[in-house]
């Protein structure tokens, strides 16, 4: 048997260290993401060795409510490159991005408009379903389409389900904030509702698609747009099928038109992973509430 050289030994050592250093990195990014850490904490511990090997844009992805949309603007506003480690952060970068991500929460506050999005059989009615049962105080946009209904929904509650004819009246009198036609029905968020409740200082949570969820950001900076993304492709494929309420030509149309969906996940504000119905709809609640 030969004995370990000390050249061995040395690079065995080393990349022990490195490991427990990639722990160590993760376990700090997963305890700002449930928000046991907060940014002061972190930004303090910027001579710890391991710690100050982040990059100031994973940390900021990594604390609730900021995807990479949000995460770019913030730090071009404090003019910080994503890329700089957190051990290379003046006393006066940390302090403007500290502001900058207290007066974002600030605006965040109420009366927002919240865009949900996501691929078809994600889970966007399953967690909207939670938060009607367990946060009734959040109001819900309720779309008009031209799709007809599935089982056990419900006009005026599941959507409005009009016509062609009345859809075209709608969309061409200006009536709706924001319309699209997917797999190959029309649908649009009726705008005077969704007004008159931010007008009245009262959240507001649309449920809409890609194309629809650009118009509104278009027209609304305000407005916090948020994914909801599957745990995995497979599991996607999963529950679109296992879902059972379309034909397997509708289900087909639907998965292409979500690889394109998922493709544009880095344009929205916050991305929400739907493992858990009641954990995804918890992390939506708090960007409600700040
Ligand atoms: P969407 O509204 O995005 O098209 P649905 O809410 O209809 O998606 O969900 C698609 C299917 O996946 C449904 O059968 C639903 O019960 C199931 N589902 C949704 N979220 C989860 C989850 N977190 N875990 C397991 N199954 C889920
Ligand atoms: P479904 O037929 O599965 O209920 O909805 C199909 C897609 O249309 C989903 O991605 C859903 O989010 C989206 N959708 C529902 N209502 C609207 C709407 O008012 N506008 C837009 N643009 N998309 C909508």
């Amino acid at each position: 048997m030969t004995t370990p050289s000390l050249d061995d030994e040395a690079r065995l050592r080393g990349r022990e260290q490195a490991l427990a250093a990639r722990q160590r990195r993760a376990q700090v990014k997963a305890e700002l993401k449930a928000g046991a850490l907060n940014l002061p904490d972190i930004l303090a511990l910027r001579d710890d060795p391991v710690l100050s090997r982040l990059r100031i844009g994973e940390i900021v992805r990594s604390l609730p409510g900021f995807g990479p949309a949000r995460t770019h603007r913030l730090l071009t506003g404090c003019d910080i490159d994503p890329s700089r480690r957190l051990g290379q952060l003046g006393e006066h970068q940390r302090q403007r991005l500290i502001s900058a991500v207290l007066s974002m929460r600030g605006l965040s506050a109420p009366a927002r408009l919240i865009v949900l999005s996501g691929p078809s059989g994600v889970g966007k009615s399953s967690v909207v379903g939670y938060l009607r049962e367990h946060h009734p105080g959040v109001w819900f946009s309720v779309s008009v389409t031209t799709r007809s209904p599935r089982p056990g929904e419900i006009d005026g509650v599941d959507y409005h389900f009009i016509d062609q004819v009345e859809f075209d009246r709608l969309r061409d009198s200006g009536e709706l904030l924001e319309w699209a036609v997917f797999a190959g029905n029309s649908y649009g968020t009726p705008a005077e509702p969704v007004r008159r409740r931010l007008a009245h200082g009262e959240p507001v949570i649309c449920e809409i698609e890609l194309q629809g969820a650009r118009q509104v950001r278009a027209r609304d900076r305000q407005a916090v747009l948020v994914f909801l993304a599957p745990p995995s492709w497979d599991v996607l494929v999963q529950r679109l099928t296992g879902r059972g309420t379309e034909e397997p030509e509708v289900v087909a149309s639907r998965l292409v038109t979500a690889q394109r969906e998922l493709a544009a996940e880095s344009e929205f504000d916050v991305v929400v992973v739907n493992d858990s119905v009641a954990q995804a709809a918890e992390e939506i609640v708090g960007l409600i509430t700040g």
